[in-house]
């Protein structure tokens, strides 16, 4: 790669961001389509610091992400319908020098499930931030039965207001309720503590489907407990890649290829880490 002053600046905006395969993936794509730009991961916990370095710097293509995805909204000068019907940006673009907010997620949530029957099924959606906003969209959208658990019920109860379904209060409650589709849209199971699940001790049955929006690692805890029960598992890669491969074209007009992300991330090493290292750089463990 030839960096030059001309080297078009991108960012991934979160806090922490130890997990992000952005700056990686895009890079990659950005440098096989031609594209003369970089994306680098700026880690803050002030959302309003980063817009203004955003601003500041000129950055045209800001990928956003937990925890910062609906608090950005009040710092950006305009929404597009996808932002505004999700209620969170994953995307923000700059149009002559103005802010614009986008997601890319509820793109990703319907392509990582393409193919499966959702009209009428009992779907439970984990959590209640941005991803979940998303996956509630879809899910509405195709007619689901839609029950929601979060930490905070009080955000899930929000949730089922607007999308529709009922909140389940309990953990207990989920255990207990009749599931086809299940999909965790909290953070638990993320790297690098990636031997908890949001449903330990889970009696997953066959017909179950069961998709994790968190993708690093590739096999979260969770959907190995599913593999293993015969459930069928969905990784958030795949939500991962199309919502990605979405913000490219947005930025730049471009359609990058998706499967050359498959390959970077199958061909990414099994973290080194040695006892008594704190980490290790290589984030993305394959599954087992
Ligand atoms: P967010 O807006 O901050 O929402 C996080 C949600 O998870 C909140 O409902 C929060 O509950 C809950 N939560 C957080 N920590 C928890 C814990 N320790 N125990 C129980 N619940 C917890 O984040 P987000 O943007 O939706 O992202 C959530 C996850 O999805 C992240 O891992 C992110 O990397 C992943 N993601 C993946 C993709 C993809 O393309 N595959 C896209 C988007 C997001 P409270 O309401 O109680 O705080």
């Amino acid at each position: 790669m030839n960096i030059t002053t001309k080297t078009k600046l991108n960012a991934v905006i979160g806090y922490p961001l130890a997990h992000s395969m952005s700056p990686l993936l895009h890079t990659t794509s950005y440098a096989s389509a031609g594209i003369d730009a970089i994306m680098l991961a700026f880690p803050h916990p002030d959302v309003s610091a980063l817009v203004q370095a955003i601003r500041t710097l000129g950055i045209g293509l800001t990928a956003v992400t937990i925890p910062h995805k609906e608090s950005i909204i009040p710092y950006l000068d305009g929404l597009d319908d996808s932002a505004r019907e999700v209620g969170a940006v994953n995307t923000v673009i700059s149009e002559n020098s103005m802010l614009r907010g986008y997601n890319t997620d509820v793109i990703g949530v319907e392509h990582a499930l393409r193919g499966i029957d959702i009209a009428g099924k009992n779907t439970l959606i984990l959590g209640a931030g941005g991803a979940a906003r998303a996956v509630a969209v879809t899910l509405s959208k195709k007619k689901a039965a839609q029950y929601y658990w979060n930490r905070t019920p009080q955000k899930a109860q929000i949730l089922a207001q607007q999308f529709g379904g009922t909140v389940l209060k309990t953990i207990e409650d989920v255990y207990k309720q009749p599931l086809d589709i299940i999909v965790n849209t909290t953070p638990i199971g993320m790297h690098p503590d990636s031997s908890a699940s949001p449903l330990p001790g889970y009696h997953f049955e066959q017909y179950q489907k069961v998709m994790d929006c968190v993708y690093n690692p590739l096999e979260t805890a969770l959907l190995k407990q599913a593999r293993l029960a015969g459930a069928q598992t969905i990784s958030g890669i795949e939500m991962f890649i199309a919502q990605g491969v979405e913000q490219i074209r947005l930025w730049s007009g471009i359609g990058v290829d998706p499967q050359e992300w498959r390959e970077v991330l199958s061909s990414w090493p099994r973290p080194t880490a040695k006892a008594g290292q704190a980490g290790s750089d290589r984030i993305l463990a394959k599954p087992e």
